[in-house]
């Protein structure tokens, strides 16, 4: 049984190294392995072929390499935008998606299957939550798509399904292998991680000085408003979520990337552009405002020039902001959508 054997992807370079020793292996092999597994990416042990036959014999015994399938994958006309719908071992369904920009290719990955958040504006969560991502099943998102594409992923945000604070560790180790220098090497001024506001995991990550850009989804900056579209709000509420970022910001150096989502009638008036500019005034940071995609689950949308009219108004404030553009409009790229559409 798969099972029982060791999740041989999601362990560290000296992990492997610790298991090949118990085996009479030396210190070299499990550097190969390492190499085979995550500059290589192979996805069967018959694969590694400068590993004797009988040590990929014990090592298949032993091992096993987490597999992912390719259930959908949908190329944009307009902008190479490329949605993959995984599979998973247990047939549950993940996606990512695979962004061409001036600056290299971006990639938008999963952290679990489904969510607990219960942000009402979100795909992602209104089937609840499943089970969390293991670090492989993270890893294989982007070597898969790096192998079906071709391309070099250059960039990667955690943005999919799921809130990646809430798989605080999982998604932890799984940056510690992807920034392995013996592995593949991605540094972690390329990631984005995007959290929905756990304010303790903010601390916390904080304290890890990883260098990666932290965006926070705060989508308005009234309390009770926020509590009614993103329930995380009455755990941490608006002070305790920018206490955290502060205290992020002054650890790290970082700025923090805010992210909001303009939703008509919800969070888009002149009080709410006025509220938002008090709070975040003085801190370094950007807001991101994305006009609200539109789910078939709610009645909520965003008009162009309401957002627009809304970036100027905070701009007049004083404000960092930009408007995000959208890729992949022709396939569905927002996440979560293609995994409803599928699974139901
Ligand atoms: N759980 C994390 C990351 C996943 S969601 C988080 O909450 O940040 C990625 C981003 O997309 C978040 O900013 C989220 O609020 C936003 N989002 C979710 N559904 C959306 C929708 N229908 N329209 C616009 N943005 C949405």
């Amino acid at each position: 049984m798969e099972t029982e054997k060791l999740d041989i992807l999601s362990l560290s370079l000296d992990e492997i190294i610790m298991e090949l020793d118990s085996m009479g292996e030396k210190k070299f092999r499990a550097e190969q392995i390492f190499n085979w597994l995550h500059v290589k990416k192979v996805t069967d042990f018959s694969e590694m072929s400068n590993i004797s036959l009988e040590l990929r014999t014990k090592l298949s015994e032993k091992f096993y390499i987490k597999r992912l399938n390719i259930v959908k994958r949908l190329e944009s006309c307009v902008d190479n935008t490329i949605k993959y719908l995984y599979g998973l071992e247990d047939g549950n369904h993940i996606e990512s998606v695979l962004m061409d920009y001036k600056h290299g290719n971006s990639i938008c990955i999963s952290t679990q299957v489904g969510c607990r958040m219960g942000c009402n504006f979100c795909a992602s969560t209104i089937a609840g939550f499943r089970r969390n991502l293991t670090p492989s099943e993270m890893l294989m998102q982007i070597y898969l798509a790096e192998k079906d594409s071709g391309r070099h992923v250059d960039s990667l945000v955690l943005m999919g399904i799921g809130e990646p604070l809430d798989n605080y560790n999982n998604v932890i180790r799984f940056l510690e292998l992807l920034s392995s220098p013996k592995g593949r090497n991605m540094s972690l001024r390329h990631v984005s991680l995007s959290t929905c506001g756990i304010a303790p995991r903010i601390n916390d990550l904080a304290k890890l000085k990883t260098g990666l850009t932290l965006s926070v989804s705060l989508h308005s900056a009234d309390n009770e408003r926020r509590s009614e579209i993103m329930p995380v709000n009455r755990s941490w509420d608006i002070n305790e979520l920018i206490a955290a970022c502060r205290e992020y910001i002054k650890e790290t150096g970082r700025r923090i990337s805010f992210e909001y989502a303009v939703i008509s009638g919800v969070n888009d008036s002149p009080r709410d552009a006025e509220a938002l500019a008090a709070l975040l005034r003085g801190m370094n940071c950007h807001i991101n405002l994305i006009p609200v995609n539109k789910i078939k689950e709610r009645s909520y949308s965003a008009d162009r020039r309401s957002v627009e009219q809304f970036s100027k108004r905070l701009e007049r404030l004083g404000m960092n902001v930009t408007v995000r553009r959208t890729l992949g409009a022709d396939i569905n790229a927002a996440c979560g959508q293609l995994r409803r559409e599928y699974e139901i």
